[in-house]
Formats: C-alpha cells, sequence, structure tokens
C-alpha cells in the first residue's frame, strides 16, 4: 500500500488577495468562487481526489458564493476553517476577537453544508497560543497553519515590494509568511500542547533536509521557467519525503487554476503570465506525480491516521518539541472530517 499524502486548497478569493496587498477595491468583496469552484471540481474529479477545501467565512456568509461552496460539500470534499476575515496579522487578536471570528465561520458554514469543521488553517499562516487555545475549547482536531520554512522572509518581501502599503499595513503584515525562526519547525506532525486532547499539527510539506517549499504555487513558478524542471524538483522533494518518512501534506491555491485570463485585478502575483489552461495541465500533471507516490486524502483523515499514535508534544508558542511525547489520541480523535 502506498502511504499517505494529504491535499488541501486555501479557498482564498479575489477580495482577501487584495486586501492583504493594501488594495481598497477589497470592500466590496470581488469574488471568482463562480469561476474557480467548478475548475477545482472538475479537475479533482477528473484525478478521483477527494480534498479538503479550507474556506473564508466572509464568502460563506454571502449568499452570492453559497452555489459554489455548497458544491464542494456535495462533491463529498472535507471543509475546513480559514478564518471569518482572513486578515494574515490574526495571530495579534485578541481572545475574544479569535472566538467571534470561530464562531462567525462555524455558524455560516454548517448553515450551508451542514457540517462544523473539525480543522482550521490561519490566513497567512497566522498562527498564536491564542488561537491554539480557542481551537481546542471548540473541539477542533487539527490544524494546519505552520510552514516550516527558509523563504518566509524572501516572500514577505516580494509581496511589499509589489504591494502600496503605508507604514501601519506594513506593521500588521510584518509577521506575514512567517520568521526565519518558523524554519526550525518540526516537519512532521505533532500534538500542540493544549486543552485535554491537544490538537495535531500537520505542517505544510517543505523539502525535508533543506526547507523549501514545493506546493504547487512554488512549482508552477518553476513551471514558467521549465515545465521539466518543475517536475524534476517536485519529484526530488516527494523522493526526499520517503526517504524522510514525512507524509507529504500539500497546499494548492484557487490562483494555481486561474490564469492571467481569468482575473485581471491580480496580475501582480507571480505566475499570472500564464493562462489558466495551461496551469491546469500543469496541475494536473503534477497531482498525478504525487498520486502515483502516495495515497492522497483530507487533512481530517490525515489527522485521524495520526490519532491513535505517539507524537511529540509541543507548547504553544515554542517551535521545538518539549521531552513529552502525547499518550493520548482518545475516541475524539478517531473523527474523520466534518462534524454533524
Ligand atoms: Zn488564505
Amino acid at each position: 500500500m502506498k502511504p499517505l499524502a494529504s491535499l488541501s486548497l486555501d479557498l482564498d478569493n479575489e477580495w482577501s488577495y487584495l486586501k492583504t496587498h493594501g488594495d481598497v477595491q477589497w470592500e466590496t468583496l470581488p469574488s471568482y468562487l463562480d469561476v474557480i469552484v467548478p475548475r477545482a471540481l472538475d479537475l479533482l474529479a477528473s484525478l478521483d481526489l477527494t480534498i479538503t477545501f479550507f474556506i473564508v467565512g466572509q464568502d460563506a456568509a454571502l449568499e452570492r458564493n453559497h452555489d459554489a461552496i455548497a458544491a464542494l460539500a456535495r462533491a463529498g470534499h472535507e471543509i475546513g476553517n480559514h478564518s471569518f476575515s482572513h486578515e494574515p496579522w490574526m495571530q495579534r487578536y485578541s481572545e475574544e476577537q479569535v472566538r467571534d471570528e470561530f464562531a462567525r465561520t462555524e455558524e455560516a458554514l454548517e448553515a450551508l453544508t451542514g457540517v462544523v469543521p473539525v480543522g482550521f488553517r490561519g490566513p497567512g499562516f497566522s498562527l498564536s497560543p491564542t488561537v491554539l487555545s480557542v481551537l481546542s475549547e471548540r473541539g477542533y482536531i487539527y490544524d494546519g497553519s505552520t510552514f516550516p520554512t527558509i523563504v518566509g522572509p524572501v516572500a514577505r518581501a516580494f509581496y511589499f515590494r509589489t504591494s502600496k502599503l503605508d507604514a501601519q499595513q506594513r506593521e500588521e503584515r510584518a509577521d506575514l509568511f512567517g520568521g526565519a525562526s518558523d524554519a526550525l519547525r518540526p516537519l512532521s506532525p505533532y500534538r500542540w500542547d493544549v486543552g485535554t486532547d491537544g490538537i495535531i499539527e500537520i505542517p505544510v510539506t517543505t523539502i525535508p533536509g533543506f526547507r523549501v517549499p514545493f506546493h504547487v504555487s512554488y512549482l508552477l513558478y518553476l513551471a514558467g521557467r521549465s515545465p521539466a524542471i518543475a517536475r524534476s524538483y517536485f519529484r526530488t522533494g516527494l523522493a526526499l519525503c520517503r526517504a524522510a518518512r514525512v507524509a507529504p501534506s500539500i497546499l494548492l491555491h484557487p490562483l494555481d487554476l486561474l490564469g492571467g485570463d481569468d482575473v485581471q485585478s491580480l496580475s501582480f502575483f507571480p505566475g499570472m503570465a500564464m493562462s489558466g489552461k495551461e496551469k491546469r495541465e500543469l496541475v494536473s500533471g503534477f497531482l498525478t506525480l504525487l498520486a502515483d507516490r502516495f495515497e492522497i486524502c483530507t487533512m481530517g483523515e490525515h489527522a485521524a491516521s495520526l490519532a491513535g499514535t505517539t507524537l511529540p508534544m509541543v507548547a504553544p508558542g515554542s517551535r521545538r518539541p518539549s521531552s513529552r511525547l502525547s499518550k493520548h489520541g482518545g475516541a475524539k480523535h478517531g473523527l474523520v472530517g466534518n462534524r454533524r
């Protein structure tokens, strides 16, 4: 049997990118969900894959997005929480703000899909001890907000260079994509030492040993230069995961399936010179490479596979495991996917 790999898509909307970028147009909440969702569903159906979609509460709360989001749940994909307001400075929120953010997102998702999420990914990989304790208090099982890489500060510098942010906006986004010390975070899953059961952390996988990203946006960036190099980079990363016994958790974004011909307002993003069709063909190829080597599952299934196992424990706010190993993993962690 092939080893497991989880696959997820952060359903960032047009407005959330404009907001992080400091573009006031975001306030009218422009949406491309009607375009991206059918494309994502077609691609996943053609490869026979079921994945996790992390959804922004603000989108679920707006009627014009209801058909698109409900279609994801109907197709059997797991629905995760990607915050309500998609503010990459969520780690600065007070406990009350975090609770409010979660309550509104869960309410909107439950009303629309009939399920309450058990997994969370913070916008721009934002995470804090407060967020972790609220996740535990609200019965979440896993988090996917860490990105153990050396390139976070480089990605942030690129973002700042291409945006029109003032000093205060830059200050708010000071932790966007994480700091250099995030490269020290564990690459394999562990358990955050919060509450009684803890929260399983499934990091976004970077290449073992090198800590460089290889999720799909990076592969497409490489493919802009040479599709053959992008494929061999991905194959090498996956081989190193197998050698290091790391079950990869691979990330997709809407702009991996949309080209410059689909969304003109986001031309500042890397890779937008490619057409949507070109990107979808490349992504289909990357996912086929992944499926040839690994059994692709949702993040909820990945978390459930770890539930009975002993994982290293990490204290919230720390980047290194403590000497304690987790012993729990009872009935609650047997849950797969969404709560009803
Ligand atoms: Zn996001």
